[in-house]
């Protein structure tokens, strides 16, 4: 696990067990907010620790969760009286799903877990007016994605939207997923933390995952010039993600004759 300041008033941890993901704190003037929590409340210890650190026990502690999927909020139980915060379409599916990802993925809890939802919610936005820290609904990566966005040190944590080599899929949302994507280009930052990649400076990688949202939604897929990587994913995981969905629109057709191509493709 790597703990490492940002800006003023920023703290990122990247955890890597049992696979790279991010956290981020930071401390308000009114609240300390935790961006995501993880897998549980071992994973939430070093962030209790920052927090007895840094002096702040006495102030009070806003979560906020990404999403729902299982690794962006499984340690929410280990803050007692915080308000949580997330979409409202997040705080219904971890009331819906929470139960079956306990048990899908049950071998990647780490410590205790208890299922809390959000408890704020927001439809739009939600902004904390005192400490300049404001969040936002950004659907993309799922229908729930919200992204959270520091007035004063300029950081801007997207959860999973932002995603290398390719984003992961779970609708077939594009139009949707490449207006968020431009909405992050759009915005003063001088840093984006994703939920899975190192943190990242430059447009490159949203660029890239816009081109490749781009190609999907035009159908005009180069699969060749996919990296292995990419093709394993757009193959194993986006495409099964969103095969359902695409078969009872219009594109049903090009769907399945880039389901053929790839077949082909890979024999
Ligand atoms: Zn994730």
């Amino acid at each position: 696990m790597i703990v490492e300041k940002i800006g003023s008033r920023g703290v990122l941890i990247s955890f890597s067990d049992p696979y790279y993901t991010n956290v981020y704190m930071i401390f308000g003037d009114e609240h300390v907010f935790v961006l995501d929590t993880f897998l549980g409340n071992n994973s939430m210890k070093i962030i209790h620790h920052l927090i007895e650190n840094e002096g702040y026990v006495d102030m009070p502690v806003v979560i906020f969760n990404s999403h729902a999927d299982y690794d962006h909020y499984w340690g929410n139980g280990s803050f007692k009286d915080a308000s949580i915060v997330g979409h409202e379409h997040c705080r219904e599916r971890v009331l819906l799903e929470g139960e079956s990802s306990l048990l899908k993925y049950e071998k990647h809890k780490r410590g205790m877990v208890k299922l809390l939802p959000p408890t704020q919610t927001f439809q739009e936005t939600l902004k904390f007016e005192d400490d300049e820290v404001r969040f936002f609904y950004t659907p993309g990566h799922t229908l729930d994605s919200s992204s959270s966005y520091d007035e004063i040190d300029k950081v801007l944590f997207v959860g999973d939207n932002v995603e290398s080599p390719i984003p992961y899929l779970n609708h077939a949302n594009f139009d949707q997923y490449i207006r968020t994507l431009e909405s992050y280009l759009k915005l003063d930052w001088k840093l984006i933390i994703a939920g899975h990649d190192q943190p990242l400076k430059k447009l490159d990688l949203i660029n890239r995952n816009i081109r490749y949202l781009d190609s999907l939604k035009n159908w005009n897929i180069k699969i060749d010039s996919l990296s292995n990587d990419e093709l394993h994913r757009h193959v194993e995981q986006n495409l099964v993600a969103i095969k359902d969905e695409l078969m009872r629109t219009v594109y049903k057709e090009k769907f399945l004759k880039h389901l053929a191509e790839v077949e082909k493709l890979r024999g």
